[in-house]
């Protein structure tokens, strides 16, 4: 089969390796019907993450596909399923993946798709993927959901429910400021504020195209260098960038929340007095998908989510390589294999 291959930054390619075969029985084998970046992977190619001195090794982490195979202990998956996968390898019943941490899952700690740690676990741009713990991190799509648009819902899609929805449960007309900057992430985050917090919700960015695609999704949009107002119950920093994260912390009301999904590699100061003073809620860290993977589909089913809004174009398989070094990528191109 073939297997996108990150060889350096700029550089991908399509390998020839041997295709994965069922190894436990509780393992599946998926093959993609639709495949999409990560936004982190946008920050490998480009040579902004310790990753990017690794290569080569199989990359991508999102994908939605169909089970082609199943071992004799699946119960809760068949052949034929249509499936998000979720991005780690988390086993569904260690007592962190229990509490609702499966990317911090204690039998498999890092292990994931699509970067090389903790294992040899294939790309979500492979043409057949082995999965794991299948019943555990494979979620059947809703019937008749277009799955080109859910390409996401195993890390990035699934992320802005966790991101927003339990941050502001409880809070009476919450307000809530997003602050983009790495690509798709922040725009799954306004959807889940608008459609599904009910929140007033601020997108600050000055990038033009994903500015109108937040305001197509219901935000009040304005530029990040510009004033900004100090009073959300919830501040998302969605942007790898010092700077914005700082607003981001320092624009929540007394005891609000900050939440942070971007990586940084390297240490940033953090104006601590004024937390101590705010009283401010910080998290940062990655998103364990896995369990908001249902609440987000069942989201979409009932039409209340729109990642179509998000999506930035979509692409023949064979065009992975060009489209994602060539700069025409957008914020969340979708690669669909026929
Ligand atoms: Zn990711
Ligand atoms: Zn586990």
């Amino acid at each position: 089969m073939k297997s996108l291959m990150f060889v350096a930054p700029g550089r991908l390619r399509f390998d020839e390796v041997d295709a994965p075969v069922l190894v436990d029985g509780t393992d599946a084998l998926v093959r993609p019907l639709a495949a999409t970046t990560c936004d982190l992977d946008h920050h490998v190619i480009a040579d902004r993450t310790p990753f990017s001195g690794f290569g080569p090794f199989p990359l991508g982490h999102e994908c939605v596909g169909t089970v082609v195979e199943t071992g004799p202990d699946c119960t809760d998956v068949a052949v034929g399923d249509v499936v998000g996968v979720a991005w780690h390898i988390a086993c569904g019943t260690c007592a962190q993946c229990a509490q609702g941490h499966p990317a911090r899952c204690l039998r498999h700690g890092d292990a994931q798709y699509g970067l090389p740690v903790n294992g040899a676990w294939g790309g979500c741009f492979d043409e057949l993927i082995r999965v794991p713990y299948a019943d555990y991190n494979l979620v059947r799509l809703p019937a008749g959901a277009d799955p080109v648009h859910l390409a996401s819902i195993g890390d990035n899609l699934a992320l802005g429910w966790e991101t927003v929805v339990p941050a502001v449960a409880g809070i009476t007309d919450p307000k809530v400021a997003v602050f983009g900057g790495t690509g798709s992430i922040g725009l799954y985050c306004v959807d889940a504020a608008v459609q599904l917090a009910g929140a007033r919700t601020v997108y600050y960015d000055d990038d033009s195209v994903r500015m109108a695609v937040a305001e197509r999704l219901g935000a009040e949009v304005q530029d990040v260098h510009g004033r900004r107002e100090k009073d959300f119950h919830l501040a998302v920093d969605a942007s790898c960038d010092p700077e914005r994260l700082r607003k981001a912390l320092l624009s929540v009301v007394p005891e609000g929340r900050v939440n942070s999904v971007g990586i940084y590699f390297e240490d940033v100061p953090l104006p601590l007095l004024a937390l101590y003073q705010r009283g401010v809620h910080f998290h940062n860290g990655k998103g364990h998908a896995r369990p908001s993977m249902t609440p987000t589909l069942e989201a979409v089913a009932a039409g209340r989510l729109r990642p179509e809004l998000v999506t930035s174009g979509i692409y023949a398989w064979e065009e992975i390589p060009d489209v994602l070094t060539s700069g025409r990528a957008g914020h969340k191109p979708v690669f669909v294999l026929e």
